[in-house]
């Protein structure tokens, strides 16, 4: 009798469920569960990726130079210490198979992406959560949090769901803060969208304890072909890489983002055009009497009254074919994200709420 059994951990790993995608019986929906650019990839990404159909018998790149010389011009970064992966999620795992482990710790907050508690149980790790104040980051609790066997904190900014931001100057002092042993991971994996904002490129480069992780599945519509990016440190780009795969990315992949990076006017389009339908949302929203923060994102956290209210609004969202996503996972059972569509998406759905609170009166 065959005694396989996985290693402590992994049984506690609920299995990410992604956002829905149908409603059943409905054709035609409009999705806004997972936030996605809703215009999808540029004209020229498009374009890249069909190109490739001639070198799907060759094996791709394993170094992505020409990945991380585009990402390095584009976002002003030294593209030597830029590593490629499936996702900003596998640079998620490499980070925790790397540097976390069983008896250490990997501290995330409370309304934290799931990925940091999976990849840190995943490694056999010890998640670690610690509290938000009124849904930003505390980068005091974090600091009290931390042990002796703390090796990884992870900060999403902005946050997902909170769309929320931590002010850089405390993330700075975090990072100056932090025991000597910790490295902060600075997902910004939203970053584009907070206009201005270098994601932590800056700090990443003046300290040798900070990553940041990014992806091309929010801002450049790619999240269908899985793409993202570390930056740090040159010690900690040369652990990441020697757990590397050394074919992680198709040459498919690795040249369509090549495009996406490079047309920065069409990325500047769909980050201004986000901008204006998420203040309109915001707005919108308001005055129907839903609470939001102030989001940096490309969605927004719709605080309803309570649980039972944003059950049945997300519920007759969808008899009205639009798809929302509950974050009571995340410890906001009061609160619907809603990703910032293309604008009649926007006004359907804003639409749609205001007739379910209106029937609920
Ligand atoms: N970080 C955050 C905060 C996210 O919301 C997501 C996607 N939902 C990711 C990382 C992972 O993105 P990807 O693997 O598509 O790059």
């Amino acid at each position: 009798m065959a005694r396989i059994i996985p290693q402590p951990g992994i049984l506690e790993i609920a299995p990410y469920v992604g956002g829905q995608s149908r409603i059943e019986g409905m054709a035609e929906v409009v999705k806004l569960s997972s936030n996605e650019n809703p215009f999808g990839p540029s004209d020229k990404a498009r374009a890249a990726f069909a190109r490739t159909v001639h070198t799907l018998h060759r094996y791709p790149s394993t170094d992505h130079a020409e990945l991380r010389a585009a990402i390095g011009e584009v976002h002003r970064v030294d593209p030597a210490r830029v590593i490629c992966g499936v996702g900003s999620d596998e640079i998620i795992s490499f980070l925790c198979y790397a540097y976390a482990g069983p008896g250490t710790e990997v501290i995330h907050t409370e309304h934290g992406f799931s990925m940091y508690r999976i990849s840190a149980l995943g490694a056999g790790a010890t998640p670690v959560e610690v509290p938000e104040k009124a849904r930003v980051v505390d980068v005091d609790a974090i600091l009290s949090a931390c042990t002796d066997r703390t090796r990884l904190v992870f900060i999403a900014n902005p946050g997902n769901p909170t769309g929320t931001m931590v002010p850089m100057h405390d993330i700075e002092r975090l990072a100056a803060s932090l025991p000597g042993q910790v490295l902060l991971v600075l997902d910004g994996a939203y970053a584009e969208y907070a206009e201005g904002f270098d994601g932590g490129a800056r700090l990443v480069e003046s300290r040798d304890n900070v990553v940041m992780t990014r992806t091309f599945s929010k801002l450049y519509g790619l999240g269908g072909l899985r793409i993202g990016w570390g930056y740090g440190p040159a010690p900690v780009i040369d652990v990441l890489n020697r757990i590397r795969g050394p074919f992680n990315l198709s040459q498919t992949q690795l040249e369509t983002a090549e495009a996406a990076v490079r047309d920065t006017d069409y990325a500047e389009r769909c980050r201004s055009e986000n901008a204006r339908l998420r203040a309109w949302m915001v707005e919108a929203l308001n005055r129907l009497g839903v609470a939001t923060d102030a989001s940096f994102a490309n969605f927004v956290l719709a605080r309803f009254a309570g649980q039972a209210q944003a059950e049945a609004c997300e519920a007759y969202l969808q008899t009205q074919g639009l798809i929302v996503r509950k974050v009571a996972g995340y410890k906001l059972p009061q609160a619907l994200r809603i990703t910032v569509g293309d604008e009649p998406s926007c006004r359907r759905v804003v639409h749609a709420i205001g007739q379910f609170l209106e029937g609920e009166e």
